[in-house]
């Protein structure tokens, strides 16, 4: 079942075209890589299903939804979550706040009611703190929890930031560079962390990612974009084997 659908975007910014006519389509559960040299539209192609651009052309669908132009907080509430290339947690803040806020944007549509703390209120709070700290135990970072979130190394730094984005609730997680500043053993890590979380969470996980072992090693199918086009889609070892890939990137890495 497709989950996520791009009919030609196009992103023009005045005279460059980042993203030209891309068609992706993503089914429910996969783990999809798009890869590609620096600045070949990876960031614009997220920032457009996530909806910080509005496509130039094309349309977008999520669950046979036209989510095209929809603002970034209705496309979260519909189910689709991101991380950033660049970390960005609330560093003074606990590792537990860190992911409280989070759940807190997501379910306190009633600012009032937090701000004179009603009885509906409390429940709610303490629900959101239960579910805050079990999403924390299943990355593996419940002994952390009340620590400062800058203090923990980047590995952790990094889990912290997908539960922030897991405490939305989404069907669909994009990780943009998650491997990004990890450490050999980190990458190696994350490689088993993504698979667990997608068949905890029944996600689908949609990735940049720099790190080739990482790619290969855990991405079901791979988009290769190169200067805005889509050159090449297949398995890893397709991806691997593509001279046109190979020429574009691969070959110079
Ligand atoms: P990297 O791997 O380095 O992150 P990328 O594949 O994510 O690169 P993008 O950041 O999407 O590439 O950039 C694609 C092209 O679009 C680049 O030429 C970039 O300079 C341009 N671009 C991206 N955002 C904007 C913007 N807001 N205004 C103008 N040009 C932009």
């Amino acid at each position: 079942m497709t989950i996520l659908k791009t009919d030609k975007i196009t992103m023009r910014f005045g005279g460059i075209t980042a993203v030209s006519k891309l068609d992706m389509k993503i089914d429910k559960n996969e783990i999809i890589g798009l890869i590609g040299p620096n600045g070949a539209g990876k960031t614009t192609c997220f920032n457009m299903i996530t909806g910080v651009y509005v496509p130039t052309e094309g349309r977008i669908f999520f669950e046979d939804k036209d989510i095209t132009g929809i603002k970034t907080h209705e496309i979260t509430k519909l189910g689709i979550a991101r991380t950033f290339q660049n970390i960005r947690l609330f560093k003074e803040l606990s590792v537990l706040d860190n992911v409280l806020i989070a759940n807190h944007m997501r379910l306190d549509s009633n600012l009032f009611s937090a701000v004179i703390k009603t009885p509906d209120y409390r429940k709610k709070e303490k629900k959101i703190k239960e579910k805050s700290i079990s999403l924390l135990k299943d990355v593996g970072l419940e002994e952390v929890m009340h620590e400062k979130s800058s203090s923990l190394p980047y590995g952790k730094q990094r889990r912290l930031e997908i539960a922030r984005a897991l405490a939305t609730d989404p069907k669909l997680l994009i990780l943009d560079e998650p491997a990004a500043g990890m450490n050999p053993q980190e990458s190696m890590e994350l490689m088993e962390f993504i698979r667990k979380i997608r068949d905890k969470f029944n996600l689908t996980i949609l990735m940049i990612e720099h790190h080739m072992q990482v790619v290969m090693g855990v991405c079901e199918r791979i988009y290769v974009l190169d200067y805005g086009i889509m050159i090449a889609e297949g398995t890893p070892v397709e991806i691997q084997n593509n001279p046109k890939v190979i020429e574009a990137y691969l070959g110079v890495e």
